[in-house]
């Protein structure tokens, strides 16, 4: 067998199929402008919803924490990993989402494959927005559960498929609040309807929604729902500016958490200056929520302007706007023409989306100007001329 071959073949394969990737090259992905192929461009394709990754504070809080910790935790938490930042952090995320207690894990994918795999096992069946995260279906492939994907926020078909299986069977149905392709946002208050009429536990992922809804706190704490969503996960790597992934629940999930997961125990625990911002962040959040407002205002300008130039942005109602193009050909073009007008938005492809709705994708962000917001909505106007 020839290995490096059967590679290339693979590779061979993938471009054929349209859907070769590289890693683009560009200055530093976290900032507002960045430069691609020689232009400066407004950068809409970054998570760092909230400018937070750059913010002075965190920087200096994370420096902190490296000059009295060191650069790294050196073991994992039930070893050796833990100081006393950790425990801090744990307490605040908990009580800055409303729940009783707080674990934190390496980053958002592997607190996913983490969690669901340590709640489920072949006995479980796990109930799965089709639009979830790739994290959560890895997570559930790893659990051994039954994985019942139901249609895109489509609480009927979710319904007909709890239906179909023995009230004693156990049943997680999972979600992200925010979803990250489409940008619009799951039912919770349906969700939490039918698990309590078919007796399921739920679960929730806030990586897109942290730091901009409910006062930073994400969609669940908006609603009001902390008591009916069992498990809550969200990552500091996005709104929050830093890196790593936190679960809140009971006291009693917790600690069966930090007992079952296997990304928890046999990983080496983040190092003291992911921690310190990450505790810079809360802080931050939890005095002053403006920049979330901020950036769903922006998203409200941004999202009726494209709607007006005829473009289709599905049902986003978030930071994150989608706009259809449905051609990869073409997709890429209109990748192109962005750029020269100064304005980067990732061009999104199966398998990442369904066939036929190639897209753009928008990340907003709340340190736009209004000067910037004008150019992003010019340089679309234009692009809607020459499509
Ligand atoms: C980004 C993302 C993750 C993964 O988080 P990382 O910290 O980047 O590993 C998990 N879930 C959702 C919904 C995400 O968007």
């Amino acid at each position: 067998m020839n290995y490096e071959n059967l590679f290339a073949q693979k590779i061979q394969e993938i471009k054929k199929a349209n859907l070769f990737r590289t890693i683009p090259e560009i200055t530093a992905g976290a900032e507002k402008y960045i430069t691609i192929e020689g232009k400066k461009c407004l950068n809409l394709a970054s998570n760092n919803y909230l400018g937070l990754s750059l913010n002075e504070k965190l920087k200096t809080e994370s420096i902190k924490a490296i000059n009295k910790y060191g650069c790294s935790s050196s073991a994992s938490r039930i070893v050796t990993g833990n100081y006393s930042l950790y425990t801090i952090l744990e307490e605040e995320i908990a009580k800055f989402k409303g729940y009783e207690k707080g674990l934190i894990l390496g980053s958002g994918y592997v607190a996913n494959l983490s969690i669901i795999s340590a709640i489920c096992d072949n006995k479980w069946i796990v109930f799965s927005d089709r639009l979830n995260h790739a994290s959560i279906i890895d997570g559930i492939k790893l659990s051994g559960a039954k994985h019942v994907r139901y249609k895109h926020n489509d609480m009927d078909h979710l319904r007909y498929s709890l239906k179909k299986y023995d009230k004693d069977v156990k049943k997680l149905i999972v979600t992200d609040t925010v979803f990250s392709m489409d940008g619009d946002t799951a039912n919770l208050i349906e969700i939490v309807k039918l698990a309590k009429d078919y007796q399921a536990i739920v679960m929730v992922d806030e990586a897109h929604a942290t730091g901009i809804f409910g006062k930073g706190r994400g969609l669940v704490h908006e609603l009001g729902m902390e008591k009916e969503i069992d498990i809550n996960m969200g990552t500091f790597s996005k709104g929050l500016g830093s890196f790593g992934a936190y679960v809140c629940a009971s006291k009693t999930i917790i600690e069966y958490l930090i007992n079952k997961s296997r990304g928890f125990i046999f990983s080496t625990s983040l190092p003291p200056s992911v921690i310190g911002a990450n505790l810079a962040a809360i802080e931050l959040l939890k005095n002053n929520y403006s920049l979330g407002l901020k950036l769903i205002n922006i998203s409200e300008i941004v999202r009726k302007s494209l709607a007006s130039l005829g473009f289709n942005t599905l049902n986003s109602s978030t930071q994150i706007i989608p706009v259809i193009i449905g051609d990869r050909k073409k997709l890429f073009m209109a990748k192109d023409f962005l750029i020269k007008k100064g304005v980067f938005a990732a061009a999104i492809r199966p398998p990442s989306v369904p066939i036929n709705t190639e897209r753009l994708r928008i990340s907003l962000r709340a340190d736009l100007t209004d000067d910037e917001l004008n150019l992003i909505i010019q340089a679309f106007k234009e692009l809607s001329q020459c499509l």
